[in-house]
């Protein structure tokens, strides 16, 4: 399941968007956005350094079992929260929410070698696994500092994995998050942190987002929907003009 970059580059546009030109090299999975046709938004919480914030957060899912979300943790929070809080990664996979890799310690993978950040990745999984007493299917990585390189192709190549960027980014004061998310389209993928801020602007967007019949999905899901269409609208083909490479969902 490979789709080429350049025909999601050539779907973006926004002001986080590198253009083709500037990131010829990348030949994986890259996704800003999912799907167009779908009420649909992914919301993702990088980080997750704060164990009171992700519990809060927790509940506040709870009080919305309809609305599934993405966790992106940096690998040393993973045993650091499940020391403080046993089973908080098992209960929200259980939940339905999803996790990706974020490194183990928040570097940025440009400056690392492919072999490093494949040692890496492999720290972070392990760890993950660890905590779930699972072998966990790791589908998306969301690379710090927002930066796509080599490295980040690489990896995503080695492992698999899906690079997953977003289209509504940066966070910010809860009133200026909400009119960004009450401007989004379908397949908007919706960058948060854990923390206070971002805790606030989710407890004031969920219930409108109910209200407005929004569904909040996984990145999976989203890039499932993605996949579905690309394959409906293209068949299994390359696109002309387009030297990536290209394979059927199905
Ligand atoms: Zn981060």
């Amino acid at each position: 399941m490979k789709i080429g970059a350049a025909a999601l580059f050539g779907l973006s546009a926004g002001r986080f968007i590198p253009s083709v030109e500037e990131t010829p090299y990348f030949s994986s999975p890259l996704l800003w956005h999912g799907s167009r046709k779908f009420r649909r938004m992914a919301f993702t919480y990088d980080d997750c350094y704060l164990l009171n914030k992700m519990q809060a957060l927790e509940k506040l899912l709870d009080e919305y079992p309809e609305f599934k979300v993405t966790f992106f943790p940096v690998g040393q929070k993973i045993p650091h929260l499940e020391e403080q809080d046993r089973g908080i990664w098992k209960r929200l996979v259980e939940k339905g929410h999803e996790i990706g890799y974020h490194t183990y310690d928040h570097v940025n993978l440009g400056v690392m070698s492919p072999a490093a950040a494949l040692m890496d990745y492999d720290k972070w999984r392990d760890a993950l696994n660890q905590a779930l007493g699972m072998e966990y299917e790791t589908r998306f990585v969301r690379p710090p500092y927002d930066i796509i390189s080599h490295t980040l192709d690489v990896l995503c190549r080695e492992r698999g994995l899906v690079a997953a960027l977003f289209s509504i980014g940066g966070g910010g004061e809860p009133d200026v998050v909400a009119r960004a998310i009450q401007k989004g389209r379908g397949g908007d993928i919706v960058q948060m942190h854990i923390r206070t801020q971002d805790y606030n602007s989710s407890v004031q967007v969920f219930p409108w987002l109910r209200e407005n019949r929004w569904e909040l999905a996984t990145m999976s899901r989203l890039y499932d929907d993605y996949l579905r269409e690309t394959a409906g609208m293209e068949g299994c083909e390359n696109n002309p003009g387009i030297s990536l490479t290209k394979t059927c969902a199905e």
